[in-house]
């Protein structure tokens, strides 16, 4: 049961209330690798970068059964790199310096090897690039992912638009639902978003969990209570290779299994968050994870006698 990601591999350089990070690696892609490959191998992964990004962190995702031969490199070229910086209120950051070096012309070139891949998922990228990528899949997957942010609405709405017909789950923050729906009720917005494509709909609200709408259901997901979060970057890329790490190795895409995936992203991402960039995704193996699974279930579960 293969999986195949898309997104950037990226140097990242990051501040927070609690320090800076210096230049450190990041990527949507990355992030999506780290936490998908706790529960599926291989990972196909499809990306770009310069002759600058570190043999030894190839090697680490190599490690932990990434495919890298999707992953193209430019020698001559630098690797993509965003700078950001957090305030006290870690659900809003301000971007400092994007640039794209090999991003701007990616043209992505799917292996053979990764053909017949049963799951996709795009990272946040270019809507070309991630129609590129469905165009090039010889058999559609059985489920396509897909993340966005809301720069893409604002420079690349109609590709945006188009890509939405192709994919079957979508992920937003609900800043972005609002923005792309013109609604600001969450409900509303989500009952628009999905007649436009995508059948399942999670809408992500960084410390206050996440909502996962289909048709007429709609589940809700904690985040966990963390004494602190030290830097939230990556989190939502890790929710999602949570969420699709879970549903390509159960290779269960009901809408049931779907809430556990969301539970299993939230798990992965309150982990992102504890240390700077991939840190901490490095250091957690399936015990740790299974732990913080229970903490979840404990998070959640009640009794109640209804009268
Ligand atoms: P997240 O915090 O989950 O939204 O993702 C953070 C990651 O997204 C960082 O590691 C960045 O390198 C990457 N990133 C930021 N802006 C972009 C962009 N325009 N395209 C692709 N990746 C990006």
């Amino acid at each position: 049961m293969s999986l195949t990601v898309v997104g950037s591999m990226a140097f990242d350089d990051i501040e927070t209330p609690f320090g800076k990070s210096g230049r450190i690696i990041g990527g949507s892609a990355t992030y999506i690798a780290w936490a998908a490959s706790n529960f599926v191998k291989p990972i196909n992964q499809v990306s770009v970068i310069g002759g600058d990004f570190p043999q030894v962190e190839l090697d680490a995702l190599k490690a932990k059964g990434v495919a890298l031969e999707g992953v193209q490199v430019k020698k001559d070229e630098k690797s993509f790199y965003w700078a950001g910086k957090y305030h006290m209120d870690m659900n809003t950051r301000d971007t400092l310096v994007t640039e794209l070096n090999v991003l701007g012309e990616f043209k992505p070139s799917i292996p053979d090897s990764y053909q017949g891949s049963e799951f996709l998922i795009l990272g946040n990228l270019t809507p070309q690039v991630q129609m590129d990528v469905i165009k090039q899949m010889k058999t559609r997957p059985k489920l396509i992912v897909m993340d966005t942010m809301n720069f893409w609405m604002e420079v690349a709405l109609d590709d945006l638009k188009k890509v939405l017909k192709e994919v079957d789950v979508l992920m937003v923050n609900d800043g972005e639902a609002r923005q792309l729906s013109g609604e600001y009720s969450l409900v509303k917005a989500a009952r628009k978003i999905l007649t436009m494509g995508p059948r399942y709909l999670i809408i992500k609200k960084g410390e206050h969990g996440a909502l996962l709408f289909h048709e007429n259901h709609v589940f809700f997901a904690p985040a966990l209570p963390l004494d602190e979060v030290f830097d939230p970057t990556g989190a939502g890329d890790t929710f999602a290779g949570g969420f699709i790490g879970h549903l390509a190795k159960t290779k269960d895409i009901s809408f049931e299994n779907m809430k556990t995936a969301i539970i299993v992203g939230s798990a992965m991402a309150s982990f992102c968050v504890e240390k700077f960039g991939t840190d901490r995704l490095r250091e957690i193996n399936q015990d740790d994870i299974n732990a913080r699974l229970e903490q979840f279930v404990q998070l959640v579960n009640f009794d109640i006698d209804l009268v």
